[in-house]
């Protein structure tokens, strides 16, 4: 480093370190990618990070994303890296893109679609493909550019694909006792190859572009736990799953055996949701399992999951109005013109007498606002402002999404709010055995923008609130807690022999922007996107890969292969 002691040393920032620690002011130095001192760093580095009044903390590790795909196209993987998240997990709730063979491409993309809402067109455009087996998936990964680090998990729903073909997708078909046998073998070959582990899903939410539920959902016990052997047989990874777990005794029984017979560690979707089985029973069934030794976490959301509405995007009240149907294909700033005009208004609010919704009511609906509100209140709700009004909650709804010149969104928070407060989710994120997860990153491109959770968990709960939870404990949910829920330890600490992934953070400017709706994916496919204030710097493996929330050309992420031990 000629006359320089170090790579770089982030200097004189308050050092939250991912481990719990009470917070120090402390100089962090960075060589060959690792930190290779915390504290009083006396020499100069080649590259100097002044972090003066800045939050320094490791990298996010977002263990719950859906850009199986994007991740051959885009070497950002935006949002998330907007969002200070230095390592993605990928291949969750089942679904992915290997194995596959080679006339199966379409039958994967269609199921990706239908489950995490990714334009099928963009898919099909975007992927390059170049894979048969899931080694070979992780191969051609590994050879493309990242600004962070990517790590892979198998999905069930490829695995069935793969080897029942179509009868994979039939829920009147079960797998022979071979075909059970293959899917545990190409588990574990993904696994010994280097994905992290081994992902299903049971929930009815979860259906196919062309309307069948996700192949995996009527998945006997036999299967499962035969798979879950063949992962176990690897003495590797872990499983993840997602479920409704209506019959909530029944099928946590199945999920806890497959951690048993398995031995590895299985973390399940915790939400609070009308269709499904209650959380608090689900948390106590993983506080007796983890009582016993069977380690079994929730992975919880920071705020509701919701579906956004906006006239840019998939859903809005005005879609069933033959009015607005008539111009649903004009450019936004045509339709919000004819909207503002009087009788075209009166006319569409009309054709919506029944309020226009598919789905949900307006009593749980709400105006997301600029900047977004996720813990509106009843008091919000569009039924509570249409009432204080004395006018039609369908015309308090159309002024939203009128709002800035059309792309204002409504906001349905599905699940987790059911009581319009955040004390479910409060009690879900101190529950021991939970850890954030399910922002869904790179998933749901027309009505979710839920992959800015890591930045709400720490801005929000660690500063928003009445009661704001330590910093010290949130920013270690989100680092080291995370990391380990899927074997990386080598990660989520800033401490010497630690990855060098870290965020510079203005903490009173930390949040989350509007969502937007732009047209970047291939094939000119439209998603939601959501930026964020306050990172000042991200660096991955020693480089500062952004500033100010714009990359700044660094690509030194990598595919990581498998669980990383912790430094010695
Ligand atoms: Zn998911």
């Amino acid at each position: 480093m000629g006359e320089h002691e170090h790579e770089l040393v982030v200097r004189g920032g308050t050092v939250i370190d991912g481990t719990g620690a009470d917070r120090r002011v402390a100089d962090v130095a960075v060589d060959g990618g690792r930190v290779t001192l915390v504290g009083d760093v006396p020499g100069s580095g080649a590259e100097e990070l002044d972090a003066t009044g800045l939050l320094v903390t490791p990298g996010w590790v977002d263990v719950h994303t859906h850009y199986d795909g994007q991740v051959t196209w885009d070497p950002l993987l935006t949002p998330s890296s907007w969002q200070g998240v230095t390592t993605v997990v990928m291949g969750n709730c089942g679904v992915g893109f290997a194995p596959v063979k080679p006339d199966r491409h379409d039958w994967l993309i269609a199921l990706m679609e239908g489950v995490e809402d990714i334009p099928g067109t963009a898919l099909a455009e975007g992927i390059s493909w170049g894979w048969e087996s899931f080694p070979e998936y992780l191969d051609v990964i590994e050879r493309l550019p990242h600004a962070l680090d990517v790590a892979a998990q198998v999905p069930h729903g490829a695995l069935r694909g793969y080897v029942m073909g179509d009868r994979g997708a039939d829920h009147e078909e079960v797998p022979t006792a071979d075909e059970i046998e293959t899917m545990g073998r190409l588990a574990a070959e993904g696994i010994r190859a280097g994905a992290l582990g081994f992902t299903t899903s049971r929930t009815v939410n979860h259906r196919s572009s062309d309307g069948r539920p996700t192949p995996s959902l009527t998945a006997t016990a036999d299967e499962l736990l035969g798979i879950a052997r063949g992962v176990g047989a690897t003495g590797a990874g872990v499983l993840q799953l997602v479920a409704d777990l209506v019959d909530l005794e029944t099928e946590f029984a199945l999920i806890r055996s497959m951690a048993e017979v398995s031995g590895r560690p299985l973390s399940i979707t915790t939400l609070s949701e009308p269709h499904r089985g209650d959380w608090k029973a689900l948390l106590d069934h993983i506080s007796a399992a983890q009582a016993d030794g069977v380690p079994i976490r929730g992975q919880v959301a920071a705020r509701p999951v919701g579906v956004l509405m906006g006239l840019e995007g998939r859903l809005h009240p005005l879609v069933t109005s033959p009015t607005y149907q008539a111009m649903a294909d004009a450019p936004l700033s045509d339709r919000v013109a004819r909207l503002r005009d009087p009788e075209v208004r009166a006319t569409v609010i009309g054709e919506l007498a029944n309020g226009g919704l598919v789905f949900g009511s307006y009593a749980g609906i709400f105006p997301l606002g600029d900047p977004p509100e996720y813990d509106p209140g009843a008091q919000r709700s569009i039924e509570a402002i249409a009432a204080r009004e004395g006018r039609a909650p369908v015309e308090v709804a159309l002024d939203v999404l009128l709002e800035r010149d059309g792309v204002g969104l409504l906001y349905l928070p599905f699940a987790n709010y059911a009581d319009q407060d955040f004390a479910t989710i409060r009690a879900m994120l101190l529950h021991p055995h939970t850890v954030p997860g399910l922002g869904d990153a790179g998933a749901h491109c027309g009505m979710i923008s839920d992959g800015s959770m890591p930045t709400y968990l720490i801005a929000h709960w660690g500063r928003d609130v009445a009661e704001p939870l330590p910093l010290e404990w949130l920013v270690s949910q989100q680092t080291r807690e995370t990391a380990a829920l899927v074997g990386l330890h080598d990660r989520g600490v800033l401490a010497p022999g630690y990855r060098a992934d870290l965020n510079l953070i203005d903490e009173a400017e930390l949040g989350i922007l509007v969502p937007e709706m732009v047209q970047d994916l291939p094939a000119g496919g439209k998603r939601y996107i959501q930026r964020a204030t306050g990172y000042r710097a991200t660096v991955q493996s020693g480089q500062v890969t952004f500033r100010d929330g714009e990359s700044a050309g660094a690509l030194p992420g990598q595919l990581v292969r498998g669980a990383q031990p912790a430094p010695a």
